[in-house]
């Protein structure tokens, strides 16, 4: 949902939204969220967006490649501010706010992108299914957490090019 820089009120607005969205940008608004913006400006054509965001987008487990839902319930306040207001954003940095600032290009801001950056960020760098997932096979590709193969292996989390180098290292 674009919104128009000029049509938001001086008392700001607020915007409930339940959609999808393409989070991993694969084509599919698959990504099902509910968010509720605040969207307040502040002078300088910079916008206070604060709101909370819930979803729940299906990652691949780093492990055992299986997909499951990752629940996000997170808050937001950030700083959107034009491109080019880099005088803006230094004025803001003396202000020392822990406040994000992010940078809104043309006339209009996008409601979904501000949801869809706040998604991004939530989401672990190495998501795991379980804290505990014991992984795949490394001999044979079982999904160790189904079934035991029996395979002599490397300990959980041990991955084959890590521990190679490992080796070497011992070997120095
Ligand atoms: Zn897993
Ligand atoms: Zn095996």
């Amino acid at each position: 949902m674009a919104i128009k820089i000029n049509d938001i009120p001086p008392e700001g607005l607020t915007l409930e939204l339940a959609q999808d969205l393409d989070l991993f940008d694969r084509g599919q608004t698959s990504t099902a969220f509910t968010a509720v913006l605040s969207i307040q400006p502040t002078g300088g054509g910079i916008l206070h967006v604060n709101g909370r965001i819930q979803s729940a987008p299906l990652l691949e487990c780093s492990r055992c490649l299986e997909s499951f839902p990752f629940g996000i319930d997170t808050e937001l306040s950030i700083d959107l501010a034009p491109v080019g207001t880099l005088a803006a954003d230094a004025e803001h940095e003396l202000a020392g706010g822990e406040l994000d600032m992010e940078f809104y290009e043309g006339d209009e801001i996008e409601a979904v992108d501000i949801v869809k950056e706040q998604l991004l960020i939530s989401i672990p760098m190495v998501p795991l299914h379980s804290p505990d997932c014991k992984g795949l096979c490394s001999i044979c590709g079982t999904d160790l957490n189904k079934t035991e193969c029996g395979h002599q292996r490397n300990a959980p989390g041990d991955f084959g090019a890590f521990s190679t180098l490992k080796d070497l290292l011992k070997k120095q």
